[in-house]
């Protein structure tokens, strides 16, 4: 390994779990989310095992990421969802990438792109996120705006969706709510005389809890890269997934102190005894998390060892006790789990967030290695 760690992602995996989310979800097209270079995973080599496995959608948050997967080789259908306020929408467009509209102004944006496609459309319907999107009379005016441009040939209506606030916590009255609310937005684009052909809500934690909202697609992200979504929704083993990434290095150094020996920046941790510390080359400026100081652990020659003291921006110091180590031996700091390894989860605990973002802000000096049988790209037509 050249570079001071690195995070294995095993396409396998993926593939798998999206064939689980397809045995849950088993009536509704697939989207397969790939924003943020697919969780940290990267996109390009995730897109094509998505399709690969037949996701029939990918789905990206910024027009530049739906770009990146045209340039990579990928020709099946995108949905690129963010509106920025200076986006260029022509060259999405034209490049067969579907956009959203989240607003009337949003909706002229689109119409007024000056692409030489008719854009093609995904409604975003505010059902109570209250984030993208408009609700009451502001989404009557989009959705009958909508309607009328459609009527006149200037866009193509190929979609109505929302998302969703609390479906990690199943049991949130808030659901309920939410699907209503979509429904009736639904029901109210069918009164201006217009249908979407695709309505899509759930997400992955709707997706595994909640199928009266797969419709006619479900937007699957984290659950793909084997991470549940949420405590409350069940561990990623419960749910049948497997984790994707191992994040791993190796001891740069290894060390006995005594007892009473102050480690790292601040002092945070002292040696209670004589022990082994170990030394690896990643830290915060890779995206591991300084909150997780003290408190994360990772697995040394098979053993669960702690974070001494805080993570530095470059290395963290790890109390190996009496744990037999040297110079170059392997630390897994996360990964399936199979090896007793923590997992992402453990990391995101350690440091009061989520997976998700444990995944998605590695990046840096960190190399990324795919394993498993890697797929060309080859899209699925359209
Ligand atoms: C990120 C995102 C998803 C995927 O969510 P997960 O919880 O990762 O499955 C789906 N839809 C939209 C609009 C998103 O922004």
């Amino acid at each position: 390994m050249s570079a001071p760690a690195e995070a294995v992602v095993d396409l396998d995996a993926y593939r798998a779990n999206l064939a689980r989310l397809r045995e849950v979800a088993p009536t509704a097209a697939q989207m397969a989310v790939v924003k943020a270079d697919a969780y940290g995973h990267g996109a390009v080599e995730i897109a094509a095992a998505a399709r690969e496995a037949g996701a029939e959608w990918l789905g990206v948050a910024t027009l530049e990421e739906a770009r990146d997967l045209r340039r990579a080789g990928d020709r099946g259908p995108v949905l690129a969802w963010l509106n920025p306020a200076d986006a260029d929408l022509a060259p999405a467009v034209d490049a067969d990438v579907d956009v959203a509209a989240g607003s009337v102004e949003q909706l002229d944006a689109v119409i007024a792109s000056g692409s030489a496609a008719r854009p093609r459309v995904h409604l975003k319907v505010d059902t109570g996120m209250a984030r993208g999107g408009v609700r009451g009379a502001e989404l009557t005016a989009l959705l009958e705006a909508a309607a009328t441009a459609q009527r006149a040939g200037r866009i193509e209506i190929a979609g109505i969706f929302s998302h969703f606030a609390c479906a990690d916590e199943p049991a949130s009255p808030v659901n309920g709510a939410q699907e209503h609310a979509f429904a009736d937005a639904v029901a109210e684009l069918a009164s201006f005389g217009a249908q979407a052909p695709l309505r899509h809500l759930a997400n992955s934690a709707a997706a595994l809890t909640r199928p009266s909202t797969h419709l006619d697609m479900v937007r699957v992200g984290i659950a793909s890269y084997g991470l549940s979504p949420g405590p409350a929704v069940g561990t990623s083993a419960e749910l049948g997934l497997t984790p994707v990434m191992t994040l791993r290095t190796a001891l740069a150094l290894v060390r006995r102190v005594p007892a009473g020996t102050g480690v790292s920046y601040g002092h945070t941790y002292v040696t209670r005894r004589e022990t082994t510390l170990g030394l690896i080359p990643v830290g915060y400026g890779d995206g591991l998390l300084r909150a997780a100081s003290n408190r994360a652990s990772a697995l040394v020659n098979g053993v669960l060892v702690p974070v001494a003291g805080r993570v530095c921006m470059d290395q963290v110091v790890l109390d190996l006790g009496d744990t037999p180590a040297r110079r170059g031996d392997e630390v897994v700091l996360f990964g399936p789990g199979h090896r007793g390894e923590p997992l992402a989860e453990d990391w995101a605990e350690a440091a009061s967030t989520i997976g998700y973002e444990v995944l998605t802000r590695l990046g840096g000096r960190i190399a990324r290695r795919h394993a498993g049988a890697i797929p060309t790209i080859t899209g699925s037509g359209g």
